[in-house]
């Protein structure tokens, strides 16, 4: 069923427990995500990537993710994820998404807050995510990747009171992609966050954080986690192996069910952890 970003991160956090939000590039990859969660009774996120909203097909993508969100029988909130494109955010607002992550990172600070606050000011029920540092990495290419600026927690008060967002995605050693060297998470760096911010705080860049890292982030305050390339790599992994006996024959319903069982092993593992 469709439920608010807000509703979603606040049950979580009650529950001390970190909601899984996992890209889906089309249906099947979601089919997976609801077939995971649905076993494990737990809430999940559908993140969809600006680039899938900027091809042709795009259009379509969004509501056939939100009728996946609302037919599941756990809470799905559907999310446009990192964007900083306001004609792009307005769209998928009116579409019905409910929540956008403003990513005003690279931008400088003080744009970055009126990119937030301006973004939190069109979207009524929908929920609003702001990064402040910056998570290095691209979203949907995999490169080995170093950390970027890491988010301040001396500012990080101040701009979730001036920008009102509902979520905040740190920037603590964790990037997009994979990592170039084993990740070194920052844990004095999240306490302090935690310490000066009310709201759920999120971490990106899932893929490749020991199980142990991703708990002990939930710990200091973490309520939700971005999954994206370990996604695709057992997405792509059991497409290939499934393919000749597909091709023989054109069992494209069995091809399928292979994708959506590979991504819902992967969703599953993640959701035990984020438990
Ligand atoms: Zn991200």
């Amino acid at each position: 069923m469709l439920t608010s970003f807000r509703e979603l991160l606040d049950e979580r956090r009650a529950a001390g427990a970190a909601a899984g939000a996992f890209t889906c590039y089309d249906v099947t990859t979601a089919l997976g995500v609801v077939q995971a969660a649905e076993a494990r009774t737990a809430p999940v996120m559908f993140l969809v990537a600006e680039a899938s909203l900027r091809r042709p097909s795009g259009r379509l993508l969004l509501p056939a993710l939100l009728a996946v969100a609302d037919a599941a029988r756990v809470p799905v909130c559907v999310q446009l994820d990192h964007v900083t494109d306001d004609a792009l955010i307005d769209e998928a607002l009116a579409g019905g998404i409910g929540a956008v992550m403003a990513d005003g990172s690279k931008l400088p600070a003080v744009d970055n807050v009126s990119f937030v606050a301006s973004v939190r000011r069109r979207s009524g029920v929908a929920g609003v995510e702001a990064e402040l540092g910056h998570i290095e990495g691209g979203e949907d290419v995999a490169a080995a990747t170093e950390a970027g600026a890491l988010t301040d927690p001396r500012a990080a008060g101040a701009f979730v009171a001036a920008t009102g967002c509902d979520c905040l995605a740190v920037s603590i050693g964790n990037v997009h992609g994979r990592y170039a060297a084993p990740p070194q998470l920052d844990w004095e760096r999240l306490a302090a966050i935690r310490d000066q911010v009310k709201i759920p705080l999120s971490l990106h860049g899932a893929s490749g954080l020991p199980d142990t890292d991703v708990r002990h982030a939930i710990a200091l305050g973490v309520c939700k986690v971005n999954v994206n390339t370990e996604l695709r790599e057992r997405y792509l992994v059991e497409l290939e192996a499934g393919l000749p006996a597909a091709r023989d024959g054109l069992k494209l319903l069995d091809l399928e069910a292979g994708v959506v069982d590979a991504v819902a092993a992967v969703v599953a593992a993640k959701l035990d952890v984020l438990e």
